[in-house]
């Protein structure tokens, strides 16, 4: 480890940069709360909820807090003992050939971190979502979705991980390679999903014929949009906050709402909420999202095909030989910074599709219903009334509340 080590610089950097950046946009934007509203909000939000949001805010930002101090010390101090420089010695005392190894190391350290994560996501789902009323998630159900989702992971990761090794171990082109088989995976899985694995967590059933099921169904024949299923899903049994969503490619197009969507909202505002929905796809939201992102994972095995080849990466970490899985592991820490700024570029392009689709909602159903939809989700969920700019810019998928009503009104 050295100060001469441009990886070794980049990392440390890197590190306590995204780190302290997100310090300052939490505290930033918990500071929003001291500041008057705008009068347009002002007339949504009455102050005991502002009040109420606020608390919740500050105590899931505590929680964050401690969780990405608790995990930057545990890395650095890891780092400075030679912890990967002990597992490199580990692993290869297994006798297993690179590409086993790596999967091992990968599994390995993904379980540990899933342990170290596991009561911050208690502490989250059983004491603050619980204190505000969110939560209805049993314990059993917490765990059974832990399992199930490190199952999943083992299943579909591990072969795609072996591949992708052996794709660096052996071939010239690996960037290549490995690029077009994330991208068929991702498009596999998009389709695979709603399917096969949402199933597995949540159960699906057909929405019952009535008033809201003619409603839905006379919007999609009206917008020319080929649905052939509308059905409810069971959120409720873990959370009381509601969602929809829309799935499928080509003519077999599935509507999914949450019965919590349903408990709540009128059936003018869900035809809205269905209406933005379909605006997704009628301005091909979706195919852009994922060009996006295959840009950005062919950027990212670029940059990890450089530092795969660099000796001086390996040893930035203590790292003596060239050990591909721990590469990987590395890597990941390498590449925070230009995650996090890949992920606003992603988050922006997503902020502007939802104001499209609003748009798009409006010109079927008119402006009021998708209003009233939205103040009734904002202040059921306790979103923050007006968050900084900086916390939009870094992690909001979805413009704020106020920004949103006034496109629609404007
Ligand atoms: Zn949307």
């Amino acid at each position: 480890m050295t100060l001469s080590n441009p990886w070794f610089i980049a990392a440390v950097v890197g590190v306590l940069g995204v780190f302290h950046l997100e310090l300052v946009a939490t505290f930033l934007n918990l500071a929003q709360f001291r500041h008057a509203l705008p009068q347009r909000l002002k007339e949504i939000f009455p102050d005991e909820t502002v009040l109420k949001a606020g608390e919740y805010a500050s105590k899931s930002a505590r929680l964050d807090l401690l969780r990405s101090t608790l995990s930057v010390a545990v890395l650095v101090a890891f780092w400075w003992v030679g912890g990967f420089g002990a597992i490199e010695r580990w692993s290869s005392g297994w006798g297993w050939g690179e590409i086993k190894t790596g999967v091992g190391v990968i599994g390995v350290l993904l379980l540990v971190q899933n342990l170290l994560s596991l009561p911050f996501d208690a502490w989250d789902t059983f004491k603050i979502e619980a204190e505000y009323g969110f939560n209805r998630t049993t314990v059993g159900t917490f765990i059974a979705d832990r399992v199930k989702g490190l199952l999943l992971t083992a299943l579909l990761g591990g072969p795609l991980l072996a591949l992708v090794l052996w794709f660096f171990q052996t071939q010239a082109h690996a960037v290549l390679y490995t690029w077009l088989t994330v991208a068929i995976f991702s498009i596999v899985m998009a389709w695979l999903s709603p399917r096969l694995l949402m199933p597995l967590f949540l159960k699906f059933q057909p929405l019952e014929s009535g008033p809201l099921r003619e409603t839905l169904l006379a919007l999609a024949a009206r917008l020319k949009f080929p649905v052939v299923d509308v059905s409810v899903v069971d959120g409720s049994r873990r959370s009381s906050k509601a969602n929809a969503f829309l799935s499928g490619f080509g003519k077999n197009k599935r509507i999914a709402l949450f019965d919590t969507l349903i408990e709540k909202h009128s059936t003018e505002e869900l035809e809205a909420i269905l209406a933005h929905e379909i605006g997704h796809h009628k301005c091909r939201h979706v195919p852009q999202q994922l060009v996006l992102g295959l840009l950005e994972s062919g950027l990212m095995f670029y940059l990890l095909h450089q530092a795969l080849q660099s000796k001086a990466f390996f040893q930035a970490f203590g790292v003596a030989g060239q050990h591909l899985g721990l590469g990987l592991v590395l890597f990941s820490i390498v590449y925070q910074p230009a995650s996090l700024l890949l992920g606003m570029v992603t988050s922006a392009l997503s902020r502007r599709h939802e104001f499209q689709a609003d748009a798009f909602a409006r010109s079927a159903c008119g402006n009021k219903p998708l209003m009233t939809g939205l103040k009734k989700l904002s202040l059921d969920h306790l979103t923050h009334p007006n968050p900084h700019k900086l916390t939009v810019w870094l992690h909001y998928s979805h413009p704020p509340i106020g920004q949103r009503l006034a496109a629609l009104e404007a």
